[in-house]
C-alpha cells in the first residue's frame, strides 16, 4: 500500500492529517454544528425554480463577479455595504484560503487564538504559510491587552480572530478587534460564522468596516442559514479586498447552480433563520442542563456548548455515540462540544448524558 507520504509530496505537507470531524450515521448528530431543522418546503419549491431556469443557462459559463448574489448579499448584511464589498466563495472555509493565498503565503505568518478553529493551521499549511498559535486568557476570553500583545510581538501578516470562538463558544468583544487592528499593518480577518447566534444587540464587526480597509468581516450560510450542503461562505470588506482576491480565485469558482441556490434562499432569509430562537433556547437549555448534572459549562454565543468536567472524553463520546448521539471532542482535556439540535435531539442528546451518571462516569464501563 502506498501511503501519499511516498509520493513525492511538498516537505511540508508529509505526515500531516487532513480535516477529520467524524463521521457516522447516526440518528441525532450533533457535531458539526448545522442548522439540523430542514429547510422549508415552499424555499425548496423556490430554489428548484431558480434552479431549474439557470441550468437551462448551465452550457456557458456562470457569472464570473456573481453580480447578483453579491447584491443579495450585500441586501441581507446591511450596515451601508453594497455589492462592491462582498465577495463569496464555496464555503468560507474557501474564503479564508483565498484571503490566505493573496494576503499569506511562503515566508509569510497567520496568527489565531488556541483553541479556535481546527481549520486556520490547515488552510495555512496549504497555502504555505506560517501558522502562529497564541493562547487565550482564563475561561478561553480574549482580552484587548492579550490579543494586541501578541500582534505587536509576532508581527503576523494575517490575524484570524473567530468571533464567536469555535470550539470554545467565546464571544468576542469588539474592543479586541479595534486593538488588534491597531496593533498590525497586516490583515485581521473577523470570522463571524455564528454571528447570528448572538444576542440581537450584540454589535457585529461589520460596524467597525468604514475606515478600516485592512479588516475583513466573514460569514456564512452554513450555519444559521441551514445551507451547509449548498456550499456558500462570504466576506465584506474594502472593495480592494475583493480586488485582491480576484488575482487568486479560479475562474468562475462559483457555480451557476451555487449562485441561483443562495439567491433565492436569501429571498427567504427571514425563513431560513426562523429557527435560529430556538436554536438559541436549546442552546441555553443544554447549557442549563449540563450544568445541573455537574459539568463546567462555557459561556457560548454560539449554536453549540463546549463542556468541561467529563472524566474520559473519548470514553463518552464513544458512549454518546453507541446511543445515537454524535458530539464532538475537540481535543480539550476533559472536554466535549455538542451543538443545539432541535428540542428532540436535545433532549435525546441530554437524555444520554445524564445516562452515563456524573462526569460520563459509566461510559468508561462499555
Ligand atoms: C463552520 C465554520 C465555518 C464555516 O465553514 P463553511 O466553509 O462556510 O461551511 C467557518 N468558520 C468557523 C469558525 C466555523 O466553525
Amino acid at each position: 500500500m502506498t501511503s501519499f507520504s511516498d509520493l513525492p509530496i511538498r516537505d511540508d505537507l508529509r505526515g500531516r492529517t487532513p480535516y477529520g470531524a467524524p463521521v457516522a450515521a447516526v440518528p441525532v448528530a450533533l457535531n458539526v454544528n448545522e442548522n439540523t431543522h430542514p429547510i422549508p418546503d415552499d424555499v425548496v419549491a423556490d430554489v428548484m425554480a431558480s434552479l431549474e431556469v439557470e441550468l437551462r443557462k448551465a452550457n456557458r459559463y456562470p457569472d464570473r463577479e456573481f453580480a447578483g448574489l453579491r447584491a443579495a448579499l450585500a441586501g441581507y448584511l446591511g450596515h451601508g455595504l453594497d455589492a462592491s464589498n462582498i465577495w463569496a466563495a464555496n464555503g468560507s472555509n474557501e474564503v479564508l484560503q483565498q484571503i490566505l493565498q493573496a494576503f499569506g503565503g511562503p515566508g509569510r505568518t497567520a496568527l489565531g487564538f488556541a483553541p479556535t478553529y481546527s481549520m486556520y493551521p490547515l488552510l495555512a499549511s496549504g497555502t504555505g504559510t506560517g501558522w502562529i498559535a497564541a493562547d487565550r486568557g482564563p475561561e478561553f476570553v480574549l482580552t484587548a491587552e492579550h490579543a494586541a500583545g501578541w500582534t505587536n510581538a509576532k508581527k503576523p501578516d494575517v490575524v484570524i480572530l473567530c468571533a464567536p470562538n469555535n470550539p470554545t463558544g467565546t464571544p468576542l468583544g469588539l474592543d479586541v478587534v479595534e486593538a488588534v487592528y491597531d496593533a498590525t499593518e497586516g490583515i485581521v480577518v473577523v470570522d463571524e460564522a455564528y454571528a447570528e447566534f448572538m444576542p440581537d444587540d450584540a454589535p457585529s464587526a461589520l460596524t467597525l468596516l468604514a475606515g478600516r480597509e485592512r479588516l475583513i468581516v466573514s460569514r456564512t450560510m452554513s450555519k444559521a442559514f441551514a445551507f451547509a450542503g449548498v456550499r456558500l461562505g462570504y466576506l465584506a470588506a474594502d472593495p480592494a479586498v475583493a480586488d485582491a482576491l480576484r488575482l487568486v480565485r479560479l475562474p468562475y469558482h462559483l457555480s451557476v447552480l451555487t449562485q441561483a441556490a443562495a439567491t433565492a434562499a436569501l429571498r427567504h432569509a427571514d425563513q431560513m433563520l426562523g429557527t435560529v430562537h430556538d436554536i438559541v433556547r436549546q442552546r441555553d437549555r443544554i447549557s442549563q442542563r449540563l450544568t445541573e448534572l455537574g459539568y463546567a459549562v462555557h459561556v457560548s454565543g454560539s449554536n453549540f456548548v463546549l463542556f468541561g468536567g467529563v472524566d474520559d472524553s473519548h470514553a463518552t463520546f464513544l458512549a454518546l455515540k453507541d446511543r445515537g448521539v454524535l458530539v464532538r471532542d475537540p481535543g480539550i482535556p476533559n472536554h466535549l462540544r455538542v451543538s443545539a439540535g432541535t428540542q428532540q435531539e436535545t433532549t435525546v442528546f441530554l437524555d444520554a448524558i445524564a445516562g452515563l451518571g456524573p462526569g460520563g462516569a459509566r461510559a468508561t464501563r462499555r
